[in-house]
């Protein structure tokens, strides 16, 4: 079962006048890497914070290993807090560095503290400069120093936010590497905050999207990216952002479908069953890049060229079609940015529906 629930918590602060999260509620097993996600003041941080005891809830209970920790001090929550700002000391050697939470557990003999140090900068490819100060370090390398602190508490599991967000991009993606490694030889829970939703994707085995203080969907990088529960994470996660396309519900000669300012979309069989007390109504179409097909002949619908932007082995197309704006995905180079009109065809198997308000159809 879950070795850490995170049961309904709420925070407000100035007297309630602003809820920073509410309702949250998250289980998180052994080992698992749980990655938390969403927009710059969702409340990520407050969450975070409740869980590490450094803000106390205005109601909810945290859980771990079975035992009700809400009101445990920080301190003994045996949770790990790793910040957003690299703060180490920087007097200290990277060894006093690393020890410095040790130093005052009593339980542990001397030597068995220079063991832990030493395991852990081995861990972390740190063993080499141990006896440096972290001004004589890279970036990345305090970062680690700033993780192998956390690392030799052994806690059941650590808190991170935002951590690698000062660090350039090359390096932060050498980072999520590492971390992730490092994660799975500990096999200890880890609670990660990040804005970027590639990230999050990239480290979490389940992934918590928030938005306004509130959980929108918590699940595998592939059911939010696939599965998306409503339009907010639709929109938030995956880069060029999915099209999302106001259309009425109408019925046709064959059917169902969904008119657009630019074209009339048949609905599917699955679609079909589930719209039939829409018709008349206002949907949300929505469809990622990848399934919008170009240069098909005659194509289904036809709009002009805006920008063509190189991605690496993808280009995102951006094109417009009577007015709205359209993102498609395609092969390096198959759409010459010197064309203006672009034939287009929808994988309409793979596309989402959302009432006005957000909420899944189908
Ligand atoms: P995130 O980490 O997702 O950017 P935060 O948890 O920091 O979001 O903040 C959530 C909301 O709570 C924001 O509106 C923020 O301004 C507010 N907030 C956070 N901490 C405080 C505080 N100590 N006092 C007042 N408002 C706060
Ligand atoms: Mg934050």
């Amino acid at each position: 079962g879950d070795q850490i629930r995170v049961d309904g918590i709420r925070k407000t602060f100035n007297d309630g006048s602003v809820v920073a999260c509410d309702d949250v509620n998250i289980g998180i097993d052994e080992g698992e890497f749980i990655v938390l996600v969403g927009p710059s003041g969702c409340g990520k941080t407050t969450t975070l914070r409740c869980i590490a005891g450094l803000e106390e809830p205005d109601s909810g209970s945290i859980t771990v290993d079975g035992e009700d920790i809400t009101g445990l001090k920080s301190k003994d929550r045996n949770l790990a807090f790793v910040f957003q700002s690299i703060a180490l000391f920087p007097h200290m050697s990277v060894r006093k560095n690393i020890r410095f939470g040790l130093d005052m557990n009593t339980d542990l003999s001397k030597e068995e503290k220079r063991q832990r140090v030493e395991e852990v900068a081995d861990t972390l490819g740190l063993s080499a400069m141990l006896d440096r100060k972290p001004s004589a370090l890279s970036g990345g390398q305090q970062q680690r120093v700033s993780l192998g602190r956390a690392m030799v508490m052994e806690p059941a599991a650590f808190l991170l936010d935002e951590p690698f967000s000062a660090l350039d991009a090359n390096l932060r993606d050498k980072m999520r590497v590492e971390v992730k490694k490092i994660q799975r030889q500990l096999n200890t829970a880890m609670i990660f905050v990040t804005h970027d939703q590639e990230e999050a994707m990239t480290l979490g085995d389940k992934i918590v999207v928030m938005n306004e203080g509130y959980v929108q969907q918590i699940g595998t990088p592939y059911e939010v990216y696939n599965e998306p529960e409503n339009r907010f994470v639709a929109g938030f996660i995956g880069s060029p952002s999915p099209n999302l396309i106001e259309c009425t519900v109408e019925r046709t000669a064959d059917g169902l479908a969904f008119a657009s300012d630019f074209y009339t979309i048949p609905a599917t069989e699955k679609q079909v069953d589930r719209v039939e007390g829409y018709i008349g109504e206002t949907v949300i179409y929505g469809i990622r890049p990848e399934y919008l097909n170009l240069g098909t002949d005659p194509g289904e619908f036809v709009a002009d060229l805006d920008v063509v932007e190189p991605l690496g082995d993808r280009d995102a197309v951006h094109l417009s079609a009577n007015g709205t704006s359209l993102s498609a995905v395609t092969p390096q180079g198959k759409i010459s940015k010197e064309r203006d009109r672009i034939h287009v065809d929808i994988q309409t198997e793979e596309s989402w529906l959302f009432e006005e308000d957000g909420t899944r159809i189908v």
